[in-house]
């Protein structure tokens, strides 16, 4: 943290003042009233105000007595608390007498951290279950430590008419407590209770009223004890719960939700309550009990101490599991007494719901009924989704909680606004030095994820009165963020005119897919040297009209000052996977089999049209077969892929892990089985050499000329591991031989790279086998890896990673 070094010397006994200035989130967390009571308790006088770009203060007193006041400010400040800069200055003493908590000054140019919204914390958990308090059993508890944030604020500075709160008017009891500095509801902005505050209500689908307060909360929790589907609006918008100990229940909530197969997360009471499904270790105790409460990815006991639906998670070692996220949930989870199936309350891709008359409609197929209240949503934030690798955590989705809390950049970035991917859209916005990441919004498929997507951006610019100078965007002319840029960058209707400022056409900035991925990763960890990128992916649109996937991308580095993030502007393709077919394009996504008959075409020729010792190819249909070697045999509707994501979609076919009839209802599916059917203490490997050779044509921006590319030949893999297979060697073995190759593979290269530095990236890299197994590999021969933490390695940390090579060649230019 950045301290500027005291201008005025004086002796330890003599009366001086400090003034400082805190840039960060500071605000809504109880800084101000911690400032009060530090400066109390060191008898200082002076004062402590919020402003636009966070907190400012003056104390005045004996010089030793004031740097114990600066040394105790970072340590002991409010948990939520997160302090980016501090300027402090020495200044003669102005007589001040007494310590006071001033109001609000304005100054021009908003950047005040709006925090995330935060789980229950001890004290207000503690006041729910207290008979005698006047909070006693109140769903909408909340002080300056916990509570929701994000998911209120419509504006800034942060106070309670700029949020959702603004329509309940505190009582006197309430009102007290806001405005007594002492109190942890010292403006807490949505303090509220019985009284005064937000109230539940329980209706059938139609919306037509059940009960109310208590009484909805205990019909909400009658009705999961009969085995219903209920509908919750939780912080960041409705959720779906069901009995998790029900198979009826859950198999009703897949049906109804139109998702048979991705693993489901739950909500249990308290920590002992997980550790009756799942082995728990400390860091992950912390993790799952902090304010930001993310699912977390656990690993299952081998006998749980109480009965699961056998759907939750079919066939994954590990299940996702949260802790109640607000005092609504505490008080539902304690009346029901048994873990709850907690699931984003939306249909297949869509948005997640957040107002009770969207949620009726859109949710009333699926839900038997709604447990509803009146504090408005500002905006939809859904669960985030962590593990611990390697004894850190790593997020896999990033929402609440962490959401909006942005990266900080070593320097002032131009403003930007950044679209990111298609799939686990993330936008993000430049602002100063900060990169502002929005909430995971989901595919971006249907309109609401678009109308949501759109939302975001304009909430970022009027919050923090930004105006951007460039919108950067995919390399994919066909993104549904591509398009939305091209019509944002206009003049007349476009982003700036809508956002208020005066009309103007604004540039439009291009960046590779799999160059983001290696980007992202590069700025998170703060990288400025060359390095290599490892971005196993699914689909990135390459600009030799081929599918990337599978690509080893170098950065040059040595430009610091042009580079803000990173030396990240252009980059050089020194390695791809060997190309394949994909027969029909995206319908070989969802059908595996088709991926592993191309592979075998390859290999073989029309021969393994033929196949039928494989159980998967031998299920196509003799039509089927015509077509599929019209398309591979002529190259019709069968664009090629360098995917490793793909690769693991066939090889998973090959060995029978891709669904029964080598169908899978999500991306991952396949790619999971073959992760979870491998035997971790194998280490054999198979061949899967790099060689030499000619580029093809097509270039992205920012790509460097090579006329030599590598080549990782997966043929000779496929023959090893089908031979394996021949002989009956088990799956668990094969599919451990997989991704030892594709670790010694990633060794090849970085070898042949020669750098020191190596980032992985890409949705691959959520595979937890294949990281550590790369990780591992790359290390013992003395690489620096650099795996994902703060943003997802999948397409949720693309944003990230256009905004630094957007900046990059900003500055260069
Ligand atoms: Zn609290
Ligand atoms: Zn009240
Ligand atoms: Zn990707």
């Amino acid at each position: 943290m950045p301290f500027d070094p005291p201008a005025v010397a004086a002796g330890p006994g003599a009366t001086t003042l400090l003034r400082l200035r805190i840039r960060g989130a500071v605000q809504g967390v109880g800084f101000r009233p911690f400032v009060y009571r530090l400066a109390h308790e060191l008898e200082l006088d002076g004062w402590v105000r919020n402003d636009s770009h966070g907190v400012e203060l003056e104390v005045e007193g004996p010089r030793a007595a004031l740097e114990r006041f600066l040394a105790r400010l970072p340590v002991e400040k409010p948990a939520p608390a997160i302090l980016q800069a501090i300027a402090a200055e020495w200044l003669p003493p102005r007589g001040h007498s007494g310590f006071a908590i001033q109001h609000s000054a304005t100054r021009a140019g908003k950047s005040a951290v709006v925090l995330p919204d935060l789980a229950t914390c001890a004290e207000c958990q503690r006041e729910l279950c207290a008979p005698g308090n006047r909070r006693f059993h109140y769903p909408f508890t909340n002080c300056t430590h916990c509570g929701p944030r994000f998911s209120i604020v419509l504006g800034l500075p942060y106070d309670r008419p700029s949020t959702t709160m603004r329509g309940f008017a505190m009582c006197p009891a309430c009102h007290a407590e806001y405005e007594e500095p002492t109190c942890r509801r010292f403006h807490a902005q949505p303090n509220a209770c019985p009284e005064c505050g937000p109230q539940l209500v329980s209706t059938n689908r139609a919306g037509e009223l059940r009960a109310e307060r208590a009484a909805a909360l205990a019909d909400a929790a009658a009705a999961l004890a009969r085995g219903e589907i209920v509908a919750a609006k939780g912080i960041g918008g409705f959720q779906l719960l069901c009995d998790a100990g029900s198979p009826a229940a859950v198999a009703r909530l897949r049906e109804r939700k139109r998702r048979p197969a991705k693993p489901l997360a739950l909500m249990v009471r308290d920590l002992a309550a997980v550790r009756d499904l799942c082995r728990v270790s400390a860091e992950e105790a912390s993790l799952l009990t902090s304010p930001q409460a993310p699912i977390v990815l656990l690993l299952r006991r081998p006998v749980p101490a109480v009965a699961l639906a056998p759907e939750i998670a079919p066939g994954n070692p590990r299940l996702g599991v949260m802790l109640p996220t607000s005092p609504l949930h505490h008080l539902l989870l304690a009346a029901v007494g048994f873990a709850l199936v907690a699931t984003s309350g939306n249909l297949a891709d869509e948005p997640i719901a957040i107002d009770n008359r969207e949620a009726l409609a859109r949710l009333g197929g699926i839900a038997d009924l709604f447990l509803l209240h009146d504090r408005p949503i500002a905006r939809h934030v859904d669960d985030s989704v962590a593990w611990l690798l390697d004894g850190a955590p790593q997020l896999l989705r990033r929402a609440r909680g962490y959401a909006p809390l942005p990266v900080v950049a070593g320097r002032e970035l131009p403003c930007l606004v950044a679209t990111g991917a298609h799939q686990k859209a993330v936008a993000a916005v430049a602002i100063g030095n900060q990169i502002f990441l929005s909430q995971h919004l989901g595919d971006m498929e249907t309109p609401e994820a678009h109308a949501a997507f759109e939302r975001v951006v304009l909430d970022f610019l009027d919050l923090y009165s930004a105006t951007p100078v460039a919108i950067v965007h995919d390399l994919h002319p066909d993104y549904p963020t591509t398009r939305w840029a091209a019509l944002a960058a206009r003049a007349a209707g476009g982003l700036l005119e809508r956002a208020g400022h005066p009309p103007r056409a604004l540039p439009l900035l291009a960046v590779q897919h799999h160059h983001a991925h290696l980007a992202a990763c590069l700025a998170e960890h703060g990288v400025v040297s060359a390095a290599l990128g490892l971005c196993f992916d699914g689909t990135g649109y390459g600009p030799d009209g081929t599918v990337w996937g599978g690509e080893a991308l170098v950065v040059p580095g040595g430009l610091p000052a042009a580079a803000p993030l990173g030396s990240a502007g252009e980059f050089f393709r020194l390695a791809r996977l060997r190309p394949f077919r994909l027969p029909g394009g995206e319908a070989a996504v969802r059908e595996p089999r088709r991926v592993a008959l191309a592979l075998l075409h390859q290999i073989e020729g029309a021969a393994a049209v033929a196949r039928q010792d494989i159980p998967a190819l031998a299920a196509f249909s003799a039509a089927e077969r015509t077509v599929f070697r019209k398309m591979l045999d002529g190259g019709w509707n069968a664009p090629w892929t360098s995917s490793m994501g793909r690769l693991f979609d066939g090889v998973a076919a090959l060995l029978g892990l891709a669904g029964s009839e080598g169908r899978v209802s999500f991306e991952a599916e396949a790619a999971m089985a073959l992760e979870f059917a491998a035997d971790p203490q194998e280490r054999g490997s198979y061949p899967l050499p790099l060689v030499e050779r000619a580029a093809p044509a097509g270039r992205a921006p920012g790509q460097i000329a090579r006329d030599r590319l590598h080549e990782l030949d997966w043929r000779p893999l496929v023959v090893a591991l089908l031979a394996d297979r021949a002989r009956g060697a088990p799956v668990a073995r094969i599919a451990a031989r997989f991704h030892q190759a594709l670790a010694d593979a990633a060794l090849a290269t970085a070898q042949l790279a020669g750098l020191a530095s190596v980032a992985l990236s890409g949705g691959c890299f959520q595979n937890r086998l294949l990281t550590q197994r790369v990780a591992a590999t790359l290390r013992a021969q003395r690489f620096s890896v650099f795996v994902h933490r703060a943003v997802p390695a999948n397409d949720g940390g693309i944003a990230l990673g256009q905004v630094a090579v957007a900046a990059a060649r900003l500055a260069a230019s």
